[in-house]
């Protein structure tokens, strides 16, 4: 564990503090988390027998960076550290990746997928497109390009692609050398990663020319940071701005970059997306973005958080008025 790191994002070094969150090794995990009690669980088994073995009691300091607005805790888990909780979890649970999707979420994959299609079409034209999901589990999010005839390529542990989807490999070095793509997915995994520019630096290269990455992360930074349950699942926690500016810093040119309600596994969440081009070798100038936004993320006005619960459709929408007040669309036409 690093107690002393640069930010992951920028290289800054100068860290302003947060919160800070107590552990203890014989604590209960409350049984108000209902069915997240064994998921929670694990986690802190995680903390004390992988990352802290020698600890009975430890304390996390939420901290951001004065520079660019991107929050991690401190001590920080290194790479190794990171790939030591997932040898454990890979031994201790086995349905990792929510393999078994309900039905309600496989419909919510699909709408992602067409909304991410969509937004990759518009600066991509028509031609067959090569395609990469990295992290993608079984590819459920490849099936809009699939569909209209692109190639799909998957890296991930996952043991099952869906029909018409190619399994490249477990990890990024296990592509052919020389692979390029015109598109690639990345979603919901750069909060988990030790070295997320790394990441970001190794997906760019397999960019063609004008080709581009799409990047989504959960905004977790909204009325503090809270890792009071889970320190573990996520080690880095985005501001739209610390988000793009990741790609930003790879030379990656920004085309969009957006705060979303979004859907994951059935449920809905907040993200941020980030679509960006591979743009000649022009170093361009990384956004000149502060802390300003990860602090008002923090405490958010009541104006913040109307907007952020009308992304997430926490009101109802016209046909959601209608349907509470026992409208329906026929009783309208009759
Ligand atoms: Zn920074």
């Amino acid at each position: 564990m690093l107690s002393s790191f640069p930010c992951p994002v920028c290289d800054a070094d100068r860290w302003q503090p947060i919160d800070e969150f107590h552990y203890g090794r014989s604590d209960e995990i409350p049984t108000s988390l209902g069915t997240l009690r064994e998921y929670v669980g694990l986690r802190r088994r995680v903390l004390f027998e992988v990352w802290f073995p020698d600890a009975t009691e430890l304390v996390l300091h939420t901290v951001l960076c004065k520079a660019c607005g991107f929050v991690a805790f401190s001590p920080r888990p290194s790479e190794e550290d990171i790939d030591a909780k997932y040898r454990f979890l890979q031994r201790e649970e086995r349905d990792i990746g929510g393999q078994k999707p309900t039905r309600k979420a496989q419909q919510e994959d699909a709408k992602r997928a067409e909304r991410i299609y969509r937004s990759v079409a518009r600066h991509k034209g028509n031609g067959p497109l090569r395609v990469l999901d990295f992290g993608g589990g079984n590819g459920k999010l490849l099936t809009s390009f699939q569909s209209r005839g692109h190639v799909c390529h998957l890296v991930d542990y996952t043991l099952e692609p869906l029909p018409g989807i190619e399994k490249m490999g477990d990890t990024l070095d296990q592509l052919p050398s020389g692979t390029t793509y015109d598109v690639i997915l990345c979603n919901h995994v750069i909060e988990h990663l030790g070295n997320p520019r790394r990441t970001v630096r190794d997906l760019a290269s397999l960019l063609e020319e004008g080709g581009i990455l799409y990047g989504e992360v959960p905004i977790d930074v909204w009325g503090g940071v809270d890792i009071r349950h889970d320190p573990v699942t996520h080690v880095n926690f985005f501001t739209p701005h610390s988000f793009e500016l990741l790609f930003a810093k790879e030379g990656l040119r920004i085309l969009k970059c957006r705060q979303i309600g979004g859907t994951y596994g059935g449920g809905k969440i907040y993200a941020t997306l980030v679509l960006a081009e591979k743009h000649g070798d022009d170093l361009i100038e990384a956004l000149p973005r502060g802390p300003e936004q990860a602090l008002r993320m923090l405490r958010p006005t009541v104006w913040m958080r109307i907007v952020r619960a009308w992304r997430l459709r926490r009101f109802p929408g016209v046909a959601g008025l209608l349907r509470r007040l026992g409208i329906s669309r026929r009783t309208l036409s009759r």
